[in-house]
Formats: C-alpha cells, structure tokens, sequence
C-alpha cells in the first residue's frame, strides 16, 4: 500500500531577526535541507520510495545516509538515535548510537554512518509493555525510520522518528495504529469523495492541532513530595487557599521566572520544528497551556511527544517540574489536552468547512453524517481512547467533558441536519456570516455561525471538530487511532451503500437519521446529558476498565480488522497493556500513599495531638484532632487491606483498583487533609499544595 506523505518544507530562517526567531528549524532534517545536502538523484529515489512504500537501493541509502551523517555532524552531533513510542505513555525510547565504527581492514576506528543503520534497528521487544506479543524467548523487535516524519537534532544527537513492531510486524508502539488508521481514513475518504463527485481527489489527510495543558511548580518543592516524584499528582494535599476561585490566573500575565522558561522552551521548540503559536495561564493558579498550528495526525503527535520533553528538560534548567498529570491537586483544574482534528484533501480542500458551492456543502454534510456516525456506533471506542487511570479524575468532574460522547454542532446545523434528514434540502447551511452587535465603536467583528460549547467532549469549531476530553499526560496517537478507526468505518459503510445501489443523497440522509440520536447542544456539565443518553441509548463507560473490556469486542475487533489497523491478537495486546497500566499506575499511587502516611503524616499528626493534650488546655479543635487522629489510622488500615487484595490477573486488577483501592484512596485523602487544616504548620512534613502552586510565581 502507497504510503500517505505530504512534504513539510518551512521556509528557512533570514537574518535581522530577534535572535528567537532566527534558528527557526534549524535542527531540522527537513525535505528543503534534504534536496540541499543530498545528491539530486539520491534525493529522487529517496522521495520515490518515501511515496511508494518500497525499499531504497542499497547504493543510495550508504550515500544518503553519509549526506546524513555531515549535516548531524555539522550541528555537533556525535551520534545518532531511533526515536520511537512504546506503549508507554508519552515517554519515547531512544537507544544512542555513535558515529564511530571500525574498518575490519585496518581495524583502524573510522567515522561512519551505514544506510541499513539510518533505516533500522532492533531491540528487546519484550522488555517493554507488549501485551504479550513478545516474551523473553521470543523477544526480537524491530525499529524503523517513518520517513514521513523528519529527523531532528536534540542535545547533539540526531533523532530519526521511528516506528516499533514485533519480529511478526505486530505494533508494539502508538505511531504504528496511527500510521494505519491514517491510511484508512485516506483510502476511505477517497473512495466517499469519487461516489460524491470529486473524481479528482487522490489523497485526504487527517490534521490535528494539539492544545497541551500543564502545571509548573518549584523543583525542591516537587523533590520534597514522594507523591508527586513517584505519582506525578498530589494524593493528600488541602485545595489551594487561594485557587482559581476568582479566575485571576486565566489569561492573566506570566510570572517573570515562568516567562523566561516558557520563553526559552519556545525558542528550543522553534528550532524543532515546532510551531509553537499560542501560550496563556490556564484556569487553576500555576497552570499553563501552549500550541502550535495544526499539522499531519502522525507529525502533531510526534511534536507533542517532543514538545513535553523539552517542556522536562527545561524546566529542570530553571529549577522548575513540569507537571503533565491529569489531576495533580484536587479542588482544582487538571490537565487536558484538546485535540483539534480535521479533514483536508490534496486539492486544498478541507473537508469540515461547509463551502461556498452546493457541491461543497453537500460534501461537507456527508462528512459530516458520516462523523454523525462514528460517534454513534463508536462512542466506545472513542470513549477507550481517553482512558487512563489519570484521565478518570476529569472525564464527567466538572472541568472536563463527560465520559459520554456526543456530537455538538451547533443548534443552526443540528435543526439543518435533522431538516435534512427529514427530506429536506441537503445543502443551504453555512452561506451567511455574522456579526456581533457591540453598540460601541470598534472594530467590526464577525463570528461563526454557532456558539461555542465547552461542556461537549466532541465540538465542530467552524472548520474542525475539537476532541477535548483527551488527558494532559496522554500520548496522543492513540485517541487518534480511534478517532480515524470510527470515520473510517463509517466514510466506508456509506461508500458500500452507494456501491450497493443506493442514492447517495439517500445514503447521506439515512445515515444522519439513523445516527442524530448523538447530537447534544446543551450543557455537558448538567444532568440533562445524563437523561439524554439514556434516551437515546448512548454508551456510558464510567471508568477506564469498563471502556478497556470494549475494545476487544467482537464489533471492535471486527472494525479494526476490516480497516486493517490491528489484528485480534493486537487488539487484544493492546487491552492488556492498557489494563495492566491502569492497575499498576493506582497500585504505586496505593504503596506511595501508605508509605507516606505511615512514615510523614501519621507520626506527626500523633505528635501534634499529644501536645495539644500535654499542654493543659482544653479546646474543640483539640477534640476534632484526636479524632481525626484515630480516624486516619482507621483509614491507613482499610486502605492497607485493600492494597493487599490486589488479584493477578490484569483485567480483574484494573476493576479492583477502580472499584475498592480508589475509593480507599479518596477516603482516607479526605481525612488527612482535614487534618493538614488543623495540625501544627512547623510539624507539617510536606510542602502544602498552596506553597507549590503558588510559590515560585
Ligand atoms: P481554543 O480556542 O480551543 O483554545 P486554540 O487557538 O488554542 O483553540 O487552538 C486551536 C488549534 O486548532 C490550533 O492548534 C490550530 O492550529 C488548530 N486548527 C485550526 N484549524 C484546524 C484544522 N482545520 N484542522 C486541525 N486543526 C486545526
Ligand atoms: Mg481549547
């Protein structure tokens, strides 16, 4: 199968810009610096089989490889590495590899870099999550260069954006499925758009623009909290007494020192390759949130998983921890991470725009219906890839979108689409604009049609659907993978109702009727989204391990199948990491919790009550103490016993966790917080949740 590409060539930097801008991309092996320090022909052949999906010659692989190895060398490089995803979260692996090899002639060191090195590699597959794909004695796992996404430079090695697969071809990394379900989406829509008129159109691409959230706090702060080191989240810890009561952080200006990182943290993304185009506070005080402008599904992903590194790295410089987790202090905001996600075709067109032309609106619409339609039969699925034991502290809490997903887009389509399907005009939406009455003068603004609805987990934005309940630790080709698996599904069960005789307009008009029992224009947040789904049958997987037994169901794995994007035994690999991560991530955040009661908070507190009792006076506040003393005690111990309970077996584990060591969690949580309220501040052995969201501003 062809292999979908679309170069990504920036313009290069000029000079007698501010110095921050001025090394825009400069570590970047983009194709523009590919075509300037390769061999015309070599570069032709490279581009050929890039497109093609075959094998370069060898011949021509050593010299690209050598042109290569110059330009690396001349940005300092020493070495080289595949830069690759394990299922891991957005943790990449590299494996560094130098420059230096011998010449068995001579056995003289020589300074090479062979073109079967450029391309792949291989590793200990089974030393890394695999869901039982591979095991010790059957253990080989390859890597290879994903020729779409260009190599980079990062502190002086070059890195090569890499795919990671079984010894069977089997994907044990999240570029993989992404990679696939991209060539699904492209070859489904193609063949929707030929039956809609557009015979011309040979290849859609999927973009996605991420929007990643985080929290900065102080280095020897986060270094003097085990929780947060091992956890990346507070598990005890009061709400801030300030928080984000009075919406002062939002959009408000950033510290001194966080404006020196972040804008050192953008320079370096720059030069990446990363188009960092928009930073602002967030909503919870010590919160941020930056983004660049939308790009390739694959390249958004691979950028994001850089963009935190650096966002790591560089913290550390300015004695700072970037904090990723979902939820790192209760009573206040987490970390998402919206996925802005759209359609576009090789003739320049994108897909979710409504148009100018009937044509166009006509299209737009079946796009639509067939989205309409995805979310509708696959809401698990969507609902699957935002499960994680981080995510399930937002999704349906208030700041987040629910865990059940629906379609909003917008009350005007809603009523055009249900109109539609009702027999009425396909086309006719989108052709008006409006603008805003300010009754004040300045400057004319004009808006899209819709509002916008922040409680929907799955918004059209006027030319993109917004994916939002994605989590800020997340890696996201997953969530993509899913997203792209259910379109793709769905694009290709209306092309088989065309081609099985059908009407396409009644094709399009059916879908959206049988499907419109997903749109929700009202208020995620509220209980009427709860009566609603329950009206209109729509899934409601409460937790990750609920969602996680969804994707290994016949439909699901029948679905990935068909589309090619995972086999059986993947799919089921693929729960099993899933589950497993689940289960483990709350079993640290358990052992972690103990051992800081046990050995901080218990002795302290006990110390404290004693000396309230030791000195004589008497006081309510001494009595609450005791109490909650013997409480907490009471506590550890049930939370101890539920620690110890854990079953084997990794799905069993997931539910376990979720359903009795959670809510021992949050219990005895809720107990020492009151406490931390209440106990002597000298005693207190933890930075407070207000000193780390607060102290280093
Ligand atoms: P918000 O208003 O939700 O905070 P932002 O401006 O922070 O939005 O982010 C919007 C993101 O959407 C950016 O990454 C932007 O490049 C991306 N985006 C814009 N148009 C498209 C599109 N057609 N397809 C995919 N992403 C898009
Ligand atoms: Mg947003």
């Amino acid at each position: 199968m062809p292999k979908t590409h679309s170069t990504h060539e920036a313009p290069r930097s000029t000079t007698g810009l501010p110095p921050a801008l001025a090394n825009i991309n400069g570590n970047v092996l983009d194709d523009s610096v590919l075509k300037k320090i390769v061999d015309p022909d070599v570069y032709y052949e490279f581009a050929r089989c890039r497109a093609t999906g075959l094998p370069m010659d060898r011949y021509s692989r050593d010299e690209l490889a050598k042109s290569i190895r110059g330009w690396a060398q001349s940005k300092g490089c020493i070495g080289f590495s595949h830069w690759f995803s394990p299922m891991r979260g957005p943790v990449h692996g590299e494996k560094l590899e130098t420059f230096v090899g011998v010449d068995f002639e001579t056995d003289a060191l020589v300074v090479d870099l062979t073109g079967r090195d450029l391309f792949q590699t291989e590793t200990d597959g089974s030393s890394f999550p695999n869901g039982g794909l591979r095991k010790t004695h059957e253990a080989a796992a390859y890597i290879g260069w994903d020729t779409g996404s260009p190599p980079f430079v990062y502190r002086q090695t070059l890195y090569i954006p890499s795919a990671f697969v079984s010894w069977n071809g089997e994907a044990l990394d999240q570029k993989t499925p992404l990679l696939r379900a991209d060539l699904a989406v492209n070859e489904q829509s193609v063949r929707l758009l030929h039956h809609l008129g557009d015979t011309d159109v040979r290849e859609v691409v999927c973009n996605v623009g991420w929007e990643q959230e985080f929290f900065l706090v102080d280095r020897e702060a986060y270094l003097a909290r085990p929780d947060l080191v091992a956890t990346g989240r507070t598990l005890l810890g009061a709400t801030p007494m300030r928080g984000q009561e009075q919406s002062t952080n939002y959009f408000s200006k950033l510290s001194p020192r966080v404006n020196r990182y972040i804008a050192e943290a953008r320079e370096k993304m720059w030069e990446l390759g990363i188009s960092i185009h928009c930073t602002h506070n967030e909503v919870a005080p010590a919160q941020h949130e930056i983004s660049p402008i939308f790009n390739l599904a694959n390249l958004a992903a691979d950028t994001n998983v850089l963009a935190m590194d650096v966002l790591r790295d560089l913290a550390f410089d300015h004695a700072l921890v970037a904090l990723f987790h979902e939820k790192p202090f209760a009573g206040i905001n987490g970390n998402g991470k919206h996925n802005n996600w759209g359609l576009n075709t090789d003739k320049g067109d994108n897909l979710f725009v409504p148009g100018e032309t009937e044509h166009e609106n006509r299209r737009f619409v079946a796009f639509v219906a067939a989205l309409l339609r995805a979310v509708n039969k696959h809401g698990d699925l969507l609902r699957c890839g935002v499960s994680t034991a981080g995510n399930d502290h937002r999704l349906g809490a208030q700041e987040a979108p629910p865990a059940i997903i629906t379609l909003h887009l917008g009350r005007i389509l809603e009523r055009h689409l249900k109109d539609a399907a009702a027999g009425g005009p396909l086309t006719g939406y989108g052709t008006e604009v409006k603008e805003i009455p300010i009754s004040a003068p300045v400057a004319d603004i004009r808006a899209n049609l819709e509002d916008r609805n922040r409680t929907a987990p799955f918004p059209w934005c006027g030319n993109r659907f917004e994916f939002r309940a994605v989590g800020g630790n997340q890696h996201i080709a997953f969530p993509l993978t899913m997203v792209n698996a259910a379109l793709a599904d769905s694009v290709k069960h209306m092309s088989e109702e065309i081609e099985s005789g059908k009407d396409a307009d009644q094709v399009i008009r059916e879908t959206i009727g049988d499907n419109a029992g997903v749109l929700f224009s009202g208020d995620g947040y509220s209980d009427e989204l709860y009566e609603f789904a329950a009206k209109s049958g729509l899934v409601h997987l409460k937790s990750s391990p609920e969602a996680y037994r969804e994707l290994t169901s016949p439909k699901n794995v029948r679905l990935f199948g068909e589309l090619g994007i995972f086999n059986e035994r993947e799919v089921a690999a693929r729960r099993c990491v899933l589950e497993e991560a689940y289960a483990t991530e709350i079993q640290i955040e358990a052992r972690t919790l103990l051992a800081m009661l046990r050995t901080q908070i218990l002795p302290v507190a006990i110390d404290d009550a004693n000396g309230s009792t030791a000195s004589g006076f008497a006081s309510t506040l001494f009595d609450e103490k005791r109490e909650l003393v013997q409480r907490l005690l009471n506590e550890t111990e049930a939370l101890a016993a539920a620690f110890d309970g854990f079953p084997d077996d990794e799905s069993e584990a997931a539910a376990y966790a979720h359903e009795s060591v959670k809510p021992a969690m949050e219990s005895t949580r809720a107990v020492a917080d009151r406490l931390e309220a209440l106990v002597d501040a000298r005693l207190w052995p933890l930075p407070s949740c207000s000193e780390l969201v607060h102290g280093h501003q």
